[in-house]
């Protein structure tokens, strides 16, 4: 019996541990990845400490990396799927290079691990970002980090003090985002904790409507900010970011515990923005004829017992795909979806070996 072949589409945590598990299954797998490398969003927008253990991202995303390269998977970098037919005989697949030439496929089953975006800050337009170069965002940030560069844009000067606002984007009906982020409490956090850590003279504050850190995050990221860093937090909403006399940003808020307002100057302001669907996975989920959920990622077929299907047989999800979630959650999901893609396209052959006796 000939060994499956399995598309998986993006090369981030979801993809990069799909992609390694079909191949030690004996699978033939082709991973196509849009950039001109693997490692998916943290390793594209140069995160920096992974939370709860403040790992390096790299000492994460490398082992899973190598893992791919060294198992036989055929990488496309810099690729994408240009055309999609599912038949009788399996997934006929038109793959574009970057420069524009194609290469047809025919595949028995797929996995779309095709990622998020962060949602872009300029549309809070009362926070400044993009107006002030000293309002930052999620990507901006862990990229200073991962730089051991953190200097206020204006002037280049090392900051007194930073704050983070949360909920930028998420649980927000004026912005038609409805849902938690999921993580935007606990990479603030961690990253208050990784500046207190680097620069102990500098303040941070993180303002919040309430604190989200599932699980052992709780311990390990929030009560340890407070407990061995000193990171503090204002129960309250920054309503909106102007620029005082001396080019400091001055935050006006609420502190709902205090109940009164409050003009606080800061040196940056981090902006914790949520997750949305990526447009690789809009596009794909168009070409692929999947659903969408009603916040525009991908739609399972059903989330709470077959999480990793979709509403198309033969083709699975995983990771951020199907909405916010963690590194090792979607690495989870990659080895969750491969097993069913294996089962499905193992399956088929037996069917189609059936036939034709
Ligand atoms: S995880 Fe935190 S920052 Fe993100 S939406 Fe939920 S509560 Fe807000």
């Amino acid at each position: 019996m000939s060994s499956p072949r399995i598309l998986v589409v993006g090369g981030g945590p979801a993809g990069l541990s799909a992609a390694w598990d079909l191949a030690e299954a004996g699978a033939n797998v082709v991973l196509v990845e849009e950039e001109g490398f693997l490692g998916g969003t943290p390793k594209k927008l140069h995160y920096s400490l992974i939370a709860p253990d403040l790992k390096p991202v790299q000492e994460v995303l490398d082992p899973l990396v190598r893992r791919v390269e060294q198992s036989g998977v055929e990488v496309m970098l810099n690729s994408e799927v240009a055309s999609f037919k599912g038949s009788g005989d399996g997934f006929h697949v038109e793959v574009r290079r970057k420069g524009g030439s194609l290469e047809s496929h025919v595949f028995d089953s797929v996995i779309a691990a095709t990622g998020f975006a962060h949602w872009d800050p300029h549309k809070k337009y009362e926070y400044g970002y993009g107006v002030y170069p000293d309002v930052l965002d999620f990507k901006d940030f862990e990229r200073m980090l991962s730089e051991d560069n953190l200097r206020r844009p204006s002037n280049g000067e090392t900051p007194k003090r930073i704050a983070w606002l949360l909920c930028v984007g998420s649980r927000d009906k004026q912005v038609g985002k409805f849902y938690c982020c999921r993580m935007g409490c606990v990479v603030s956090i961690k990253q208050a904790m990784e500046v207190r850590q680097k620069h102990p003279e500098i303040d941070t504050y993180v303002y919040y409507m309430d604190i989200r850190t599932y699980g052992f995050w709780e311990d390990k990221v929030y009560w340890r900010s407070m407990e061995e860093f000193n990171v503090k937090f204002v129960r309250g909403r920054i309503g909106s970011i102007n620029r005082g006399e001396d080019g400091r940003l001055v935050a006006m808020a609420e502190d709902t515990i205090l109940q009164r307002p409050t003009e606080v100057p800061f040196d940056m302001l981090v902006l914790a923005t949520g997750m949305e669907a990526s447009r690789g996975t809009v596009e794909f989920a168009k070409l692929a004829g999947l659903e969408l959920e009603e916040h525009g990622f991908i739609k399972p077929l059903q989330s709470d017992s077959l999480p990793v299907h979709t509403t198309v047989e033969g083709i699975f999800v995983a990771g951020t795909a199907t909405g916010p979630k963690a590194i090792p959650d979607s690495v989870s999901e990659g080895s969750a979806a491969a097993m069913k893609a294996l089962n499905f396209a193992r399956r088929k052959a037996v069917a189609e070996r059936q036939q034709t006796r």
